[in-house]
Parts: structure tokens; sequence; C-alpha cells
């Protein structure tokens, strides 16, 4: 420790630390403009500059190092003086418009004059040199008010990672380049506002909708709605309405956002919500009051019952609701309705992570935290389109990418990070298990296993390694459709790293074998004892923000919450009699059961809460028979395309109307606030659930979410040290077992949680999607970044829909000129289960045999991929290979 006395108080801090570090925790604020503690400081803007006795000049607070003995003076003369100077020329460079600058009241600049009575320059007023550019649909930049901090360049290159920005010509002519100024499609940038952020003067300001002062504004600390990295946020609220976004320091976004979180929030004031509950009435959706709507519910509810028993009811929970309220659910469909028919749409992303990771190492979920990649030396990369579906996690591993760490990506599609891959791995759709088996030949062949790891926590080893003899580079080469060498060189990179992360998504798990496809990975890691160690691990990357707390919550057929087994006669003895209801020891109806089960008319009734099947479920033309057949009711925010189809439609809030939890993709249970009231009479989903309960006869009464939460942690072991105290400033990742238990971040240390890790040989099978003459490409769908999910919130965003109005399918520049198809031309795409009609995007990202849709619209994909054909394991379709033939219109 080095001891150091500032503005005559003594301070000891760790050696090497700063000056504005000492400074800081003594409460003392030396002013900055250029600092940002995630950034190599680069002290441009001299603003911190401080006195040091004995020293003849003054020196940047943010890049000198303190010594043993110095004293330091912060506000003396000569400081004052020359930030006084500083100010002044700033000033001279800047307009003084801070009666109408949006900035006003959030401005460093505005803020040091105040401090320091710089009232105006004394080299005279600016001049307008610089044209506003906003033609980002996001944000705009008025380079008049730039003070060149660099913040904004640094940002967007040591932390976003995109180098979107720079600083451009000389002298007083120094500006910064912004990224849309050459065209929307020719930049970089992915309109993050990661800039927009940190800029600490009016030069990058967010495009609003609502006018507003920053004195005006209160913000309330949530967690973002969109992508399971869970990042923390702040809302700005001002007459009841959300005003803006804010980046928060949140353990897995340390103050990043993505255009999502940052820009995508229109959806929560907008005209179109869904204000009061609907009622079909001869053939039309018209308002009703709740009670109706509850009525016409309860008569429903009991009528099947009565007559078809309780397994004609379903329930689909949501990824998107609370932990809180996907409790609730499952209780509902458990507890009153009695049966085990509750699921929810993580059946169509990672069923097989919860199927294949429960199997092999006794845990179904991420391993490791989120920024815990930048510990690995080797990371590998598959059917995961990062960048997009996960826009901040990626910036992790691009930043460990740079500080030298060996990068795999293993995709059909040449997604961003490709082009940061040691080694890129084009492979075939439906090819990972080959993949796996064959990086796994090389590593024994070349004695790259971690024998003491294997002998002493897995079983299964020999026969694995029986069969992945069968694996040569030559054979998977051939299956995959990639080099032999390039299989070589991946696995000796995983291989031979000391500590090597293994990241995921749905290019692996949504497949008719993604439980194999998980427990190949699984085999990776484990035969190298990546497992339980930092920067290790398999690591499942969750698509939507609470997908992983659904699962937690047990919106899934076979489990109660914490992932108790229904069939075990000690755990229904738990619920209940915590619940004071008889419980079904059966295991229930999948999503992808209960829609065909539902077009059989097995299913009499079905409850959607905050999901909309008609866009995300494969083969769209059975989902609507199956949901027109049925009685139907929805709770959501907007008249889906489900919704649309309803007998009774429900409005819900959205996360920024109500309290509660979500669990991030890290497994981090963290809080959702309420900021504002919602539109009309639409009400929180736990609060419709509990009413409808006590409408059937269930008398409990929740005051509010975090009464429904102490339930869960009483029910649920991992959850049970966990309270919203705690979580208040930081969420905890669970396993939680008691109050004092801080939480796990990596799971498996020591050993796996199953005691010993299984090695499960699993055979690579061709699709039965492919091989037939009549559909001679492969369909594969996926996100974008510029939309989520269904679009229901995403798209109500005009930058969002500006930037992707609609679908399109991605076909080779080979095969379009094969069916003389022009860029942009609308064409025909049809599989086994229908045809759309969609417009063409030539483009080398895909193969010649290859076709890539994203799902997220309606009449999309989804009408093209089959429900029909399921993982044996957890019942996932194939959405990732979809035999399909292209035509072009009228040929
Ligand atoms: S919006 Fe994001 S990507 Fe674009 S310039 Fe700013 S930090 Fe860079
Ligand atoms: S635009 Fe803002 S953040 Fe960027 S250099 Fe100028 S003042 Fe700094
Ligand atoms: S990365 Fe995900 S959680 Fe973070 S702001 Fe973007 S959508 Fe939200």
């Amino acid at each position: 420790m080095t001891t150091l006395t500032i503005n005559g108080f003594e301070v000891q801090v760790p050696e090497g630390s700063t000056i504005l570090q000492a400074a800081g925790k003594l409460g003392i604020t030396i002013p900055t403009f250029c600092h940002d503690p995630r950034l190599v400081p680069h002290g441009s803007c001299r603003i911190c500059i401080v006195e040091v006795a004995g020293s003849k000049n003054l020196s940047a607070a943010c890049s000198t190092p303190v010594y043993e003995g110095m004293v330091v003076y912060t506000e003396s003369k000569s400081v004052v003086e020359v930030r006084k100077e500083i100010l002044d020329l700033l000033l001279s460079n800047h307009p003084l418009d801070c009666l109408t600058c949006e900035k006003a009241g959030r401005c460093t600049l505005q803020d040091l004059c105040y401090r320091y009575d710089v009232k105006e320059s004394f080299y005279g007023g600016a001049i307008k040199k610089f044209e506003t550019d906003d033609s980002n649909p996001f944000y705009y930049s008025d380079q008049n008010k730039c003070i060149l901090c660099g913040k904004c360049v640094y940002v967007c290159s040591q932390l976003q990672g995109t180098n979107a920005i720079s600083f451009a010509e000389r002298g007083f002519e120094t500006h910064i380049a912004t990224p849309f100024d050459k065209g929307l499609e020719h930049s970089t940038c992915v309109s993050c506002g990661n800039c927009v952020s940190v800029c600490p003067v009016g030069a990058l300001m967010p495009k609003s909708k609502e006018k507003f002062r920053y004195w005006e504004t209160r913000t309330v600390r949530t967690t973002c709605s969109y992508c399971g990295v869970g990042c923390q946020m702040d809302l700005l609220v001002k007459n009841n309405k959300v005003v803006g976004v804010d980046p928060a320091m949140g353990p897995s976004n340390e103050g990043l956002l993505c255009v999502k979180g940052k820009f995508a929030f229109n959806f929560i004031n907008h005209p179109d919500r869904l204000k009061g509950p609907l009622i079909r009435k001869n053939g039309k959706l018209v308002e009703s009051t709740w009670q109706e709507a509850y009525d016409v519910i309860t008569e429903k509810i009991n009528e099947v019952k009565k007559n078809h028993g309780p397994k004609a009811i379903a329930g689909f929970s949501s990824a998107r609701v609370t932990n809180e309220e996907n409790y609730l659910m499952m209780k509902f469909i458990r507890g009153i309705i009695g049966s085990n028919n509750v699921d929810h749409c993580a059946r169509l992303c990672h069923a097989s992570t919860v199927a294949g990771l429960a199997t092999t190492l006794g845990s179904g979920a991420m391993t490791n935290p989120i920024r815990d990649v930048m510990k690995a030396d080797a990371i590998f990369v598959t059917g995961s389109n990062t960048t997009e579906a996960h826009p901040v996690m990626a910036t992790y591993i691009k930043r460990a990418v740079k500080e030298g760490k060996r990068l795999i990506v293993a995709d059909p599609r040449e997604i961003e990070l490709s082009s940061y891959a040691d080694v890129y791995l084009k492979i075939k759709p439906g090819t990972s298990v080959a993949l796996s088996n064959g990086m796994l030949h090389v590593i024994l062949e070349a004695g790259l296993e971690d024998q003491d790891y294997i002998m002493a926590y897995t079983e299964g080893y020999e026969e694995l390694k029986e069969l992945v003899k069968e694996y040569t580079p030559e054979r998977v080469a051939q299956i995959c459709g990639v080099k032999e060498e390039a299989i070589r060189r991946a696995a000796r990179i995983y291989g031979e790293a000391s500590r090597a992360s293994i990241i995921y998504s749905m290019g692996i798990t949504q497949h008719v074998n993604g439980t194999e496809n998980v427990m190949s990975l699984s085999n990776l890691a484990l035969v190298t004892g990546n497992l339980g160690i930092e920067g290790g691990g398999v690591n499942p990357l969750r698509g939507q923000n609470n997908v992983q707390g659904a699962c937690d919550m047990g919106a899934l057929p076979n489990v109660f919450s914490g992932y108790q087994q229904v069939t075990n006669p000690g755990v229904i003895d738990k619920f209940e009699a915590a619940w004071g209801c008889k419980l079904s020891d059966e295991v229930g109806l999948t999503v992808t059961e209960a829609i065909p089960a539902a077009e059989r008319g097995d299913v009499r009734l079905l409850y959607i809460m905050g999901e909309n099947p008609m866009v995300s479920d494969p083969d769209t033309k059975h989902v609507e028979k199956g949901l027109k057949k049925t009685f139907l009711i929805v709770q959501d925010i907007f008249l889906t395309e489900t919704a649309a189809l309803a007998d009774v439609v429900l409005p819900a809030a959205t996360f920024a109307e109500k309290d509660g939890t979500f669990t991030n993709t890290e497994r981090r249970v963290q809080r959702i606030r309420k900021a504002v009231d919602s539109p009309g009479e639409a009400k929180a989903d736990w609060l419709i659930l509990m009413e409808l309960m006590n409408q059937l006869g269930y008398g409990k009464i929740y005051n509010g979410p975090e009464e429904i939460f102490e339930e869960i942690r009483m029910l649920t072991p991992q959850y049970a040290g966990i309270t919203y105290d705690r979580i208040r400033e930081a969420g905890i990742p669970w396993p939680c077992p008691s109050e004092d238990h801080p939480g796990t971040p990596i799971l498996h240390r020591g050993k796996p949680a199953r005691g010993t890790g299984l090695l499960k040989p699993v055979k690579w099978i061709e699709s039965m999607e492919l091989g037939d003459e009549k559909y001679p490409y492969v369909l594969t769908t996926g996100r974008i970044l510029y939309q989520y999910h269904t679009r229901t919130m995403s798209d109500k965003s005009e930058g969002i829909h500006q930037i992707a109005p609609q679908a399109y399918v991605e076909i080779n520049p080979e095969l379009a000129e094969l069916k003389g198809i022009a860029d942009g031309e609308l064409i025909q795409v049809s599989s086994r289960r229908g045809a759309i009609i969609i417009k063409a995007k030539i483009t080398d990202k895909v193969d010649e045999k290859v076709l890539f849709i994203p799902f997220h619209w309606a009449n999309g994909a989804n009408v093209l991929t089959n429900g029909e054909t399921l993982d044996q394991y957890c019942k996932i379709p194939g959405l990732k290979v979809t035999g399909v033939k292209v035509e072009k219109i009228g040929s």
C-alpha cells in the first residue's frame, strides 16, 4: 500500500494507483472529461491536472501514479487557473446554446464552467463549422459541440470492439467522423449507442421522441427485457413515460448496452398496447371488463375439466415475464388445473441444453459467468451468432481476441466473429456432432487430453475413445464440408489451451439431435478438464431475457421449480403440503406436443402467456390449425399474431411496469423495478394469474412479487438464499443455498455436480430432412441484431423498423445465378410444409447449398420448418435444418 496526502488528508491506496483513484477514495472529486475507468487512460483533456508538491509541472491525475509520501493539491490557485484556461479554450469553440441544448443539466462542460465561474470565452464565440449528422436512426452528432475528449472513439474501439468512429481532419477542423456519414450500409456501426452514453457534452445525443430536460426525469434501475445477457440499465422517466435508457455498471454488461437495450424502448409507450381485456363474440374480439373475461375463462376451464379432465388444458408460460410470474403459471396449471401440461418456448431453443448438460454434468445451465470468457486462452464459439443475438457478450469475446486469445468459430454462415477467428469452420448445417467427435479424435491422437481429470472425475471414457476413432479428420472433413487441416488446427487450439471456453447457442440446440450436440460439446470440455475453472466451461447462451428463469421456475412439463421431478413422490409431497392441493405425477405435454394435441382435439383449452407461437413455432399452418381448434386465451402486451386468434385476450404489463426478477444466462437473479404505470387497465402477469386462481377458488393472496419470491425460495433449493434485499445492488448467481452463501459464479468446481462427468459417445446421423432431390437445399434460421424474437417489442421502435423492415432469404451468388435470381427480387422458397414469397439477399455468407432466413417475421421461415420430427430426449424440433427448394417466381 502507498500512503499519500491529498488536500491535507492522508490516504492509503494499493501500489500503482493513480492520483484520481486515491482522491476518489477520499471522496474528493477531480473534474474529468476524457476519463473512464474502463478505458486505458489517455490524458487528452488535461482538466484533471493537479499540483504535486515538489514538482515543477502540473500532473494529470488520471494517469499519474501515486508514490509514498506524495503531497497533492487538487484545487490550488495554479490548478484552478489552468482549469479556467482550458474551459475558456473549449468555450471558444463551443456554441453557447445551453438554453436549448438537450444535454443541459447533464453536460460536464456546463457543470465545470459553473464550478469555476467561466461565463464566456476570452477568445470570442464559436463559429458553426459542421452540419448536424442525423443519418443514424437512433442518435445524432453535432460536432460543433465536440470537445475532442476521445471517449466515444475509445469506447467504440476498446469496449464495444467495433472501431466505427474516429478522429478526422487536423487542427481546428478536427472532429469525430460519425459512422453513418457515408450511408447506413457502408458503416460498421451497430448503433449500440455506447459512444452516446459516454459523451460528456451534447455532441452525440439520442434522438428522442419526447421532449424532456434531464432534471425533470427520475431514474429507475432495472434489467434489460431483450436478450439473456441481462444488462443492467437505468430507465429515465418523465410524467409516467420512459423517455430514455442509460447503461448501468452491471456484472454482465459493465456499462455497455446494445441497440435494442439502449434505443428500442418505444414499445412501452406505444399507442397499440392492449389496454383492456377482449372477448371473441360473433367471431370478433370486442372489449370487455376484467370480470367478464375472468367469468368466461373460469366457466370454460370448469367445463373442460369436468368433461375432458385436467389433461385437456395446457399452459404456455413465457421466457419474457418474471420468475415470479413463471412460478405462478406453473402453480396455476399444476395446482389449480391439475395437470403438468406447462411448458414455454425454451422447448424451441434450449430444451436440449437442459437435457444434455443435466445428463452429462448434473446441471443444465451455463457453467461460467459471461465476462469470464476474457480469462480463457481459447474460445470455441459454435452455433452462436453472438454479435447479433447477444451483442454485449460478443464485446468480451472480441476484447479477448484483441488481447491475443485464440478463437475458433464453427457456423454454417459467415458471421462477424468469423473474421476474428484463428480458425473458421464453415460447417454444413447439422454436422456439429461429427465436428466435436473429429476434434476429440485429434485431441486424443495428440495426447492433449487431461488424463488426471478423466480418471478422477469422468465415466465412459473408454467407450468414447472407441467411438471417436471412427471420426478421423479426413472423414469429418467430408461430413462437415471443411478442410481436414482446419479441423486439426481447431482441435489443437482447443486442446492445447490451459483454459478453454465453449460458447454455444441455438445453432447447436435447435436440431433433432440437439441434446446429442450438447453432449458432444460436454465431452470436449470433460476430456480436456475444462470444467470448474475460470475461463473454461460449457456455456450455452440463453436467448431471451428470462428463459433461464422460466426453466428454473419449473415452466417445464417434467419438473417443478429447481428442476425437481414431478415423478418424485417426495417432491410431490413437498409441493402438495406447501400449496395445499393435490398434484399429478404424470409428466405433461411439451409445447411441441400440446399444439398437435390441440389439433387432434385432445387439448381443449390453451392458455398462452407472453408467447407468440404463430411466429416462433415450426410449421405455422399446423400451429394455426391447432390454435383455432382449441379455446385460446392469450395474455400479452400487444395483439400479436397469436392473440389475434384468441377467444379471450388479457392485457399485460411490460417489464417497465412491474417489480420482480429475471435470471440471466449466467444464472444471475436480478431485479426489475416498476418505473411507470401500465396503460388503461393492463395488469402485471402475476396479478392476472393470482386473480384468476382466486376466481377458481384458490384463496391465496400475494401482496406483491416479493411475497411470491419468498414462496419460490422456500421450495427451490437453488434460490433458497436469495432475497430481494440481497439483490438490491447486484444480482446473485444460483445455486445459492442459504442467506450467507455468496452465490455460485462457476459451476462444477472441484468436480461435476453429478459426481462424475458422463462422457456420452454420440454418433453423427444425417438429418432426415436432407437427401431428397425435390428439396435439395438446406434452410437454416436465426436471429439478427436489429430485431428480436417475434418482433412484438423490437419492431415498435421506428429505427429498428427502418433498418430491418421485412424478412429476407440469404442466397449464395452461385445459386442465385443458377436460378436467375437478382438481389432484392421476390422469390419462392418451399419445403414439405409450405411455401413463402420472400425477398432475396445475395451474399456469400452462405454456401451454394445453404439458405438463411431470420425467423422474426410472420408467414416467414417457420412456414417451412418441421414441427413433427423431434429430438428423442427433449422434443426440440430441428429448426436449423430444413430441406427446401428455391424458385424464381413464375419459373
Ligand atoms: S453506436 Fe456503437 S458501434 Fe456505433 S460508433 Fe457508437 S460505439 Fe461505435
Ligand atoms: S463526440 Fe463527445 S465523446 Fe466524442 S470526442 Fe466529442 S465530446 Fe468526446
Ligand atoms: S445485450 Fe441483451 S441484455 Fe444487453 S442491452 Fe442488448 S439486448 Fe439487452
